[in-house]
């Protein structure tokens, strides 16, 4: 089967003057399905692998696969297009439009695929059910608590579907409560369809996650055993 997410002898070296050598020879294959947490220090290169996943960002050296298309080969806007269609991103901050609804936020998600308006809020009121927020979906974001918005920002990132949802520290900024059910609800979206990976500092969450990846100085230095579903030959 093809996996979600391959990465081949990637690094990542920042041009001078910093000439940082983010990541060094990263080797990772996460297969469809798959909850995986990367974890490590600040400075490890977490942020700069999650930025290479999600084709935010180029790889000095390597490849990175997505669903099986070597995106090296890919244009700018060829790699906008795999982004509108194939990923998700959430991040440590909401960056929601405080002004707009609930509902219309999450609509943006899908600004980039050419659907009617109509269409566009359809969609955007079956990812908030999804995130258990149907009650919030005409107030305004700026009315909404933090972890009510980032269900929002889950919703938005959801909405088109994609077959891979990339998150940077998204509960930096919850209390643990709070982050416990953004926790909860990221690994119940995971599924044959959807892939999640997430950064985080915080243990309970990466143990939230089935597999757990650590970073140090850029490199891979302990990956648990990707633990197949059950039914599954491992
Ligand atoms: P983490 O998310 O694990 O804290 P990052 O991926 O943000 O780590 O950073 C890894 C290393 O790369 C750090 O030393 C950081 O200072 C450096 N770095 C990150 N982004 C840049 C950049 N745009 N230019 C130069 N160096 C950077
Ligand atoms: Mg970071």
């Amino acid at each position: 089967m093809t996996a979600a997410l391959e990465l081949s002898a990637v690094s990542k070296v920042y041009p001078p003057p910093s000439t940082v050598t983010a990541l060094a020879d990263i080797n990772l294959v996460i297969g469809a399905g798959e909850t995986v947490a990367i974890t490590g220090a600040s400075g490890a290169g977490k942020s700069t692998l999650l930025s290479i996943l999600g084709t935010l960002e180029r790889p000095t050296n390597g490849t990175v696969r997505i669903a099986g298309t070597d995106t090296s080969a890919l244009s700018d806007p060829g790699l906008s297009d795999v982004r509108a269609t194939s990923l998700g991103f959430v991040f440590q901050q909401f960056f929601l439009l405080e002004h707009l609804s609930v509902l219309d936020n999450v609509a943006t998600g899908l600004l980039y695929r050419g659907m009617p308006a109509a269409a566009r809020r359809t969609h955007a009121a079956e990812a908030l059910a999804q995130v258990g927020l149907t009650g919030r979906i005409r107030h305004r974001a700026g009315q909404l608590s933090g972890g009510e918005r980032q269900r929002v920002a889950i919703a938005r990132a959801v909405v088109g579907r994609p077959a891979v949802l990339l998150a940077d520290e998204p509960t930096g900024n919850l209390d643990s409560v709070t982050g416990a059910g953004i926790t909860e609800l990221l690994a119940g979206l995971a599924g044959d369809a959807t892939t999640v990976v997430l950064i985080t500092h915080n243990a309970d969450v990466a143990a939230a996650m089935r597999r757990q990846v650590h970073l140090r100085d850029g490199r891979i230095v302990a990956d648990s055993r990707p633990r197949p579903a059950s039914g599954e030959d491992s």
